[in-house]
């Protein structure tokens, strides 16, 4: 069977894969992308897109549509206590302009936008509903690969091949690329209620002893809520019911009582619910011959840090610029590739472990880890050069590791 020849093949049509082909495209190069998936599949949750991935997609001439989109613009992140004492307040209004604000949204929403401008442009060729299955080679080089859809075998050929296929990428298997998979402890129900009348503009975190319940407003009439709870407990809440899952989220705080009783009983099955897993990769090498990964592909990252996303949009504008550059030197080699790795690689390493640091503290349950945490973030609050360091590596715009003296700020009377 004749193959399909494209210059650059992206195997994952989510939002890292989608803007890489915009971005090449935009270069003049003829992209393909496969996914699974016939058509974006909306899950119960909100997700921020941080100020680094507002410039790119304005950059690509999208932020304008998006805006006018029923999404929230949220400038604040709000943390209390669940005992009720207000922790921190995390102000996106003091990052410099255009970018000083965040918005909330379902990926859905982002991923339409994003569909709709790769259906308008003649150099992308979309292939959905078309599994990876394998690579072709030739000698250590990949020049292609091997897809199924509806039962059917297609080959596909090309110069370059990307692997944005998500956390349990398939490609960086194929690539044969050491990995290390981390799979959280805790992850989150998920599910939308309606906005209760008194909920105020911002998004809301309330902490206690490994207790997190998040509030996000994600539309006009939409507010996205989220609870941790450990995987291996998941069985057991299940069994014990519904009913008492709410209650129990209910009850960590007389705010969240008073303001979502009642939009909680639209919420009458497990099935108007998600349960949401968290994964950390870290992959030794994001490149070979001819191929790379992007995105949760090669540095899933704990959503704490709600960068994810983002920084998989960041990858695929530094990724287009060395795939340029490789097809104007016809060098298509791991070490051409490594450029882009090595660009991304300082910053991915700081979003990893402060997300990962977060974890440590945010989900805490013994009281000296929770102690530290609420005098953290009451420090955070208390001084700005803190609150701007941490709001700037959030917010992807500069990402700082933080030092010792930046930790020692942070405890200080
Ligand atoms: C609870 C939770 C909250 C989060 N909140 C945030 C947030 O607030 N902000 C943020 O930036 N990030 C957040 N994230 C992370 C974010 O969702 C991911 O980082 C992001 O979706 C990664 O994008 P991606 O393009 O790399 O991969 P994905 O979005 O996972 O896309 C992968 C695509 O590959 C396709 N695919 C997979 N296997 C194959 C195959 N074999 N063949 C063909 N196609 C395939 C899939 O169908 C999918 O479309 C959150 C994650 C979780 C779990």
């Amino acid at each position: 069977m004749a193959s399909k020849k494209y210059d650059i093949l992206v195997i994952g049509g989510g939002t890292g894969g989608l803007v890489l082909a915009l971005t090449l495209a935009q270069k003049g190069f003829q992209v393909a992308i496969l996914d699974r998936q016939t058509h974006p599949m909306p899950l119960p949750r909100g997700e921020i897109l941080q100020p680094n991935g507002l410039k790119i997609l304005d950059h690509l001439g999208l932020l304008n549509a998006l805006l006018k989109t029923d999404v929230h613009l949220n400038k604040k992140v709000h943390f209390y206590q669940t005992s009720g004492t207000h922790l921190c307040t995390v102000d996106y209004s003091t990052l410099p302009a255009p970018y000083n604000y965040s918005l909330i949204l379902l990926p859905e929403v982002l991923q339409k936008i994003l569909l709709e401008e790769v259906d308008s442009t003649p150099n992308i060729h979309t292939h959905w509903g078309t599994s990876f299955e394998s690579l072709t080679w030739q000698g250590t080089q990949v020049t292609g690969l091997t897809a199924t859809q509806n039962g059917r075998t297609i080959n596909f050929k090309c110069s370059i091949l990307v692997g944005s296929d998500g956390a349990a990428s398939k490609v960086r298997n194929a690539l044969q690329l050491p990995y290390q998979a981390h799979v959280y402890k805790g992850g989150y129900v998920t599910m939308l209620v309606d906005r209760p009348q008194g909920f105020e503009n911002d998004a809301r975190y309330y902490l206690g002893k490994e207790q997190i319940f998040g509030a996000f407003p994600v539309s006009k009439n939409k507010i996205y809520l989220f609870y941790l709870l450990p995987t291996d407990k998941l069985a057991a809440v299940k069994k014990h019911g519904l009913q008492g899952f709410k209650t129990e989220m209910l009850s960590l705080h007389p705010e969240i009582a008073a303001l979502f009783s009642e939009p909680l009983h639209a919420i009458s099955s497990w099935d108007q619910t998600a349960y949401m897993r968290c994964f950390r990769v870290r992959c030794r090498s994001w490149v070979n011959h001819g191929a790379a990964l992007l995105g949760d592909a090669a540095h899933a990252m704990n959503p704490h840090i709600a960068q994810g996303r983002n920084a998989a949009m960041d990858d695929a504008c530094v990724l287009a610029e060395t795939i340029e550059h490789c097809f104007r030197t016809n060098d298509f080699s791991q070490e051409a590739l490594k450029h882009y790795e090595q660009n991304r690689r300082k910053d991915i390493k700081i979003l990893q472990g402060l997300g990962d640091e977060m974890v440590f503290f945010w989900n805490a349950g013994a009281p000296p880890l929770v102690w530290l945490r609420d005098r953290v973030f009451k420090k955070v609050q208390q001084r700005q050069h803190l609150h701007d360091k941490l709001l700037r590596t959030v917010a992807g715009l500069q990402l700082k590791r933080f030092n010792l003296q930046d930790r020692w700020h942070a405890i200080r009377p």
